[in-house]
């Protein structure tokens, strides 16, 4: 199912590296990994010509010449005749195999009914057992006011987190609002200094606004946003990216958030609204507190990240390690920062989660430089800032 949703909803053939990404999150148990991904090369973006263009050059004279002899040849193209223990054989037409069925991919049915597409959004209020409420507010006003009237709802996105605290922790919310609509969280906007990510975007669409910000932008100014593209990467399997939002991540303040340390290494700021629209601001490693606690009291709500563009001088990295390169917990990750401050010094922020170790000595273990990596010119001193608190 994966690998047909990205077929048809690619505009061109997927990447290899696309279909390999759509085959993770999926558990095989009966043929392995390896057939089904094989099985879709052919549908990957490759120049079929090469495996089926068969190199016929013409003389002056318009003759073919054939291939194999190197000599001119009267075979030509779709017929079949055979000369002197020549190996001239009937020349197909190439193929290409996204062009089967004859449609090119943009024709093809869309895989999302499209009346549900053009189905005009309406706000939902739905009643469950116990009396479970559950909202859909489509204004952001509406969602000042339901969490006015209950100030310990829950808001939800994608539930990835939610959810498993309900299923699996026991975890009973009365109130759920789901703010999924609200277009002031939303948002995603390039200002003079960096990023504006509303807190309700998914991390898919994170991810595409990204890659389009690198393209457009001075490459110095971008590092960070380099950093969190390739964190992404690792970060879940795509159904997971497609409904996940960059606040639920952040509100969790789970100490294997893949993302949490780098809004700090990156210096990003958090915008804040209270239920009487007040707003206020305040830095990512403020913002964290401990293990599952973040500075946002009952009657607040998270708008928006804000991601500073770093200067020449500053260069940001992500690190993840887990046991498993793909769809694994972290075992430690980090952002780190590194500014450089002169011709010999530079300095450093690096903020590691380290679920099962105290995180100090996470932090000397990436700050300190080992001997040989020591690059001639730059570490001469190394500062970090006090990095996020991270208990079990
Ligand atoms: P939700 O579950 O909807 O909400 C999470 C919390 O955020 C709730 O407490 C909610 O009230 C609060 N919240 C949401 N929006 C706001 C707001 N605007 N203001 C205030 N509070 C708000 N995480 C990783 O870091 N790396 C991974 O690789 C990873 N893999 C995962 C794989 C699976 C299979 C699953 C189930 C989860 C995984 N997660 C991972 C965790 C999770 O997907 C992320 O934390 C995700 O970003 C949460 O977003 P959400 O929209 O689903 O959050």
């Amino acid at each position: 199912m994966s690998m047909y949703a990205l077929l048809r909803s690619s505009g061109e053939p997927p990447t290899e590296e696309q279909i390999e990404e759509s085959l993770a999150g999926n558990l095989c148990r009966c043929t392995g990994y390896r057939p089904i991904l094989d099985a879709f090369r052919v549908f990957a973006k490759t120049d079929d010509l090469l495996y089926t263009k068969t190199s016929f050059e013409s003389t002056s004279a318009g003759e073919l010449i054939c291939p194999s002899s190197g000599k001119p040849c009267s075979c030509g193209e779709g017929t079949a005749n055979r000369r002197d223990n020549s190996v001239c054989v009937k020349r197909y037409s190439p193929v290409l195999y996204n062009k089967i069925d004859g449609n090119l991919y943009v024709e093809k049915e869309l895989i999302f009914p499209p009346e549900l597409i053009l189905r005009k959004n309406m706000p939902l209020y739905l009643h469950g057992f116990g009396g479970v409420k559950w909202y859909r507010p489509l204004k952001f006003q509406h969602v000042l006011d339901l969490k006015s009237c209950y100030p310990d709802a829950k808001l939800v996105v994608g539930n990835t987190e939610v959810g498993i605290e309900t299923k699996f922790k026991n975890a009973q919310y009365q109130v759920l609002i789901s703010v999924t609509h609200v277009p002031e969280l939303n948002i995603l906007s390039m200002t003079e200094n960096g990023l504006e990510i509303g807190a309700s975007v998914r991390l898919t669409l994170l991810q595409q606004f990204l890659r389009k910000v690198i393209m457009q932008h001075p490459v110095e100014e971008t590092s960070s946003c380099k950093a969190i593209l390739r964190q992404l990467k690792w970060f879940a399997g795509n159904q997971i990216k497609n409904v996940a939002s960059v606040g639920g991540n952040i509100c969790t303040a789970s100490p294997i958030s893949d993302l949490n340390p780098l809004w700090m290494a990156a210096g990003a700021i958090m915008r804040i609204i209270n239920c009487k629209g007040t707003v206020r601001t305040i830095p990512a490693k403020e913002f964290f507190l401990g293990y599952r606690k973040v500075d946002l009291a009952n009657d607040e709500v998270l708008l928006s990240v804000f991601l500073p563009w770093t200067r020449s001088s500053e260069f940001v990295k992500e690190f993840k390690q887990a046991h498993r390169r793909e769809d694994d917990i972290a075992l430690v990750n980090a952002g780190m920062l590194r500014q450089d401050t002169g011709t010999r010094t530079a300095r450093y922020r690096v903020v590691p989660l380290k679920p099962k170790s105290p995180c100090a000595e996470t932090r000397r273990c990436l700050v300190t430089p080992r001997r040989n990596e020591v690059t001639p010119r730059l570490p001469t001193r190394d500062e970090a800032t006090p990095p996020l608190p991270a208990q079990e």
